[in-house]
């Protein structure tokens, strides 16, 4: 079924000049970019987005991560894109990650770990709407 899921390149990735060859990763494996902004979120954004994390004990240091440099807000599409996506980008924990994962291959450390990615396609509808109108997306 062709999806649509809501990608970040998080800030590591961005300070390390890295958001073309993640982009690379994710056309190669045939997710299509039909969506594509680079912003610096607000501490009011990023509280919001990772509201579901409010109780875990990393949640303000998750939450100051995403606000030390610009992030890439991104709409991927492809058939099944989330699961696509999901395995693009590896586990959470890069030492986890397969390799050729994004994580594996950028990620800094658990928390700094280069991208997020919608983790169902009911989150991804929410997650897409937090960040872009549907004119702003172009498939
Ligand atoms: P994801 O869906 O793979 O991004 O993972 P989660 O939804 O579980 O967590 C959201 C984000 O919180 C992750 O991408 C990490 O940046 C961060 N995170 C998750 N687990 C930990 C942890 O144990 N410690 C820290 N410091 N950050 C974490």
């Amino acid at each position: 079924m062709l999806e649509r899921t809501l990608s970040i390149l998080k800030p590591d990735a961005t300070r390390r000049n890295l958001t073309g060859e993640i982009n690379a990763c994710f056309e190669k494996a045939g997710l299509r970019i039909v969506a594509q902004k680079r912003i610096r979120l607000t501490k009011e954004q990023a509280q919001k987005f990772y509201g579901v994390h409010s109780e875990r004990p990393f949640y303000n240091d998750l939450c100051e991560s995403m606000l030390v440099g610009p992030v890439v807000v991104q709409v991927l599409e492809g058939k099944n894109a989330v699961l696509k996506n999901r395995e693009v980008m590896g586990a959470t924990n890069p030492e986890n990650a397969e390799p050729g994962t994004i994580r594996k291959l950028f990620a800094e450390s658990i928390q700094e770990n280069s991208v997020h990615g919608s983790d169902s396609l009911e989150n991804a509808k929410i997650e897409i709407g937090f960040f872009f109108s549907e004119c702003e997306i172009v498939g």
